[in-house]
Parts: C-alpha cells; sequence; structure tokens
C-alpha cells in the first residue's frame, strides 16, 4: 500500500520540511517525523499474551490518547484459532466505522507476550501457549485488515512506551522491566528499540542468577524469571507456607481465605507485615533482581531502569530495597546516574505500547 492510499501525505524529510523546529513528534495538531506526515485518522494497539490474562484492543488518535478499549481475557490458555477469533471481534468493534470520524486507522501495533522476530513480523514462540510457533503475526493482519501492521515483543513495546509517554521520557538509554507472570526487558537506546541480531535483546527473564535454582519456563534452571516473577513469587509463597501455620493464617486473612489467588503484591505486603516466610521470598527477589540489573548496569551504564508489571505494584517495598543493594552491588561511577524508578503506565504499559508502536514513522 502506497503512503497516499493509506491516507498519508509524503513529505521529503524532516530537515527538509521542518528545519529549525522540534524532532519531537508533535507539532501541533500533525506529527510529523522522516517520512510520512498524517494529520487525520487513527491507529489501534493490540495486546495478547499467551496465558490469556490480557488480550485487549484500543482504538488511539494520532497523539497516542486511547479513546476506546475492550478487554476481553480468557480464563485458560487459548489455542491459535480462539484468539485470533476474539481478536477479529474486538477489532470488529473497536473499528467500528460510528467511532472513525476524524479517517481511517492508518495502522495497528500489536504487543505480544512472547518471543517475537521484530523484523520479520513474526511471533517465535507465545509464551504457556501452543500453535504460534513461527506464526507470520503482521503478514495475516496487515492481509485481514488491508492497514499495515507492526509488531513486537510487549516489553519492548511497554519500553518504548514509557519512554514517549511514562517515566523515562527525555532518557536516552533505557532498560524496562517487565515483572509480570514472565519477565520481559525492553532496551530503548536513543528513542529506538533495541532489538540485538536476532531480535532477542532484552530477555533478561533468562538470566542465569543462581546455580541449580529453580527451574524455569524455558526448561533451564536458576533463571531470574523462576525466582523474581509474579508467578513464581506467588507458588514459592504457597509452597513454602505449607510448613508454617503462621503463614498460612497470614495468607488466608489477606487473600480472603482463597490462598490460591494470593499476587505478587500481597507478598510484598506480608513480608512488611513482619511474616518470616514472605521477608525470605521478598529477599530472593531483591537480591537476584539486583545482582541480573547490577550485571546489566555494568554492560550497558543505562540513565534509568524502569519497573513495571504486576510484581512492581509493590511500589517501595520492592524499589527502596532494590536501589540499597544495587547501590551495594556495583561501582559508584557505573550506578551513581542511574535511576531506579516504577513505571508511570503500571500494567496499562503494554497496551499503551501497542499503540506506540503503531504510531512510529506516523
Ligand atoms: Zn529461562
Amino acid at each position: 500500500m502506497s503512503a497516499q492510499q493509506a491516507g498519508l501525505r509524503e513529505v521529503p524529510t524532516l530537515v527538509e520540511t521542518v528545519a529549525g523546529a522540534s524532532t519531537s513528534a508533535q507539532t501541533g495538531t500533525q506529527r510529523i517525523t522522516g517520512k510520512l506526515l498524517a494529520t487525520h485518522g487513527y491507529v489501534v494497539g493490540i495486546e495478547i499474551s499467551g496465558s490469556g490474562a490480557r488480550q485487549s484492543v484500543a482504538l488511539a488518535d494520532l497523539n497516542g490518547s486511547i479513546l476506546h478499549r475492550i478487554r476481553r481475557p480468557l480464563e485458560y490458555v487459548p489455542d491459535t484459532k480462539t484468539v485470533l477469533q476474539l481478536l477479529d471481534e474486538m477489532l470488529a468493534e473497536v473499528m467500528n466505522p460510528q467511532r472513525l470520524q476524524d479517517g481511517r486507522v492508518l495502522r495497528v501495533g500489536v504487543a505480544v507476550g512472547g518471543l517475537v522476530d521484530a523484523t520479520r513480523g513474526v511471533v517465535r514462540t507465545l509464551h504457556h501457549a501452543y500453535g504460534w510457533d513461527d506464526f507470520p503475526l503482521q503478514d495475516y493482519l496487515t492481509e485481514r485488515l488491508n492497514i499495515p501492521c507492526i509488531i513486537d515483543n510487549n516489553a519492548n513495546a511497554a519500553a518504548l512506551a514509557e519512554v514517549q509517554y511514562g517515566a523515562g521520557i527525555g532518557e536516552r538509554i533505557v532498560l524496562y522491566v517487565g515483572l509480570g507472570r514472565g519477565i520481559g526487558g525492553g532496551l530503548v537506546v536513543n528513542g529506538k528499540i533495541y532489538h540485538g541480531t536476532t531480535c532477542s535483546a532484552g530477555e533478561i527473564g533468562h538470566l542465569l542468577v543462581k546455580e541449580h535454582g529453580p527451574k524455569c519456563s524455558c526448561g533451564n534452571f536458576g533463571h531470574l524469571e523462576a525466582i523474581a516473577s509474579a508467578q513464581a513469587i506467588s507458588r514459592t509463597m504457597i509452597g513454602l507456607s505449607v510448613e508454617y501455620p503462621e503463614t498460612e493464617e497470614a495468607i488466608s486473612r489477606i487473600t480472603g481465605a482463597r490462598a490460591e489467588s494470593i499476587t505478587a503484591e500481597q507478598v510484598f505486603q506480608l513480608a512488611a507485615d513482619g511474616d518470616p516466610i514472605a521477608q525470605r521470598i521478598v529477599g530472593d527477589v531483591v537480591n537476584y533482581l539486583g545482582i541480573a540489573l547490577a550485571n546489566i548496569i555494568h554492560l550497558m551504564n543505562p540513565s534509568m531502569i524502569m519497573l513495571g508489571g504486576q510484581v512492581a505494584q509493590a511500589g517501595d517495598l520492592l524499589l527502596i530495597p532494590l536501589q540499597a543493594r544495587l547501590r551495594d552491588l556495583c561501582l559508584p561511577v557505573a550506578s551513581q546516574d542511574v535511576r531506579i524508578v516504577l513505571g508511570k503506565l503500571g500494567t496499562e504499559a503494554n497496551i499503551v505500547g501497542a499503540v506506540t508502536l503503531a504510531l512510529q514513522d506516523i
């Protein structure tokens, strides 16, 4: 599809067109980048995860403001067909012509909770789900909707969103750490996602932090995700509490007698309230997350590390001991200027990330 067909007007270059103007993506009501200029229209963001817990579609304007959004979480691990059918229904609802008063949808962005080859637009693996290996999602959606589509890993998308709209505005070298059911990482360098050679950069959930440690979702042992993900924290808490009646009682109290539903945030709360088992688990999370981040800090020398996802909902209960741990572990020259902060977009980072992907180069 040509730029004109897509409703875009071609302009020569940013320098020629807006010489001397701000290089910000927004100038008044227009968004300008190096290649294209669009004054009217919308973008659509899609978030999908293999666990089924996060499936949403959002319609946004060209400033990135979400105008309409639908969430359809699934309770079970879905197959490819179920997810694609669900996406079809959500897209039809979000892209209802009555909502599109200001033009057409110019691009679709997808934040995928799995390994993504962003160069080819292919989902390599969708974690916790089957039938997605090497699925060409970008081409599939582009052809189905007749709208250009861009896909990327959800942590990469979240990282970009935090840099453009959230806690990382203006930062040059940023790591976003998504502490969700799994652990993902996204690196943004000079405003662009750093993908690495085979689009696997930022897969920090699989950093080895504890030899002979617990088993990871990838099959190996001692990876960060097996210790510090939301799922690992909840599982470890439930598993260890069996031998400690007082801890079991505390879990029952904080979860309203639904121990199996305990969240990572609640484990942090129990630790703060003095429960020794929760304190041991939180201690491990801070220690091993600290080791992983200290190694990254020495390699990348970032200006900011942003924490997002469910575990980051623990807020200062995670942030303050982690900052102290990193001060202990890092050379001062590497850590003195790095700010460890909570993401501003919270658990919305992935869907805002999908919208941000769609807005790139518009
Ligand atoms: Zn792993």
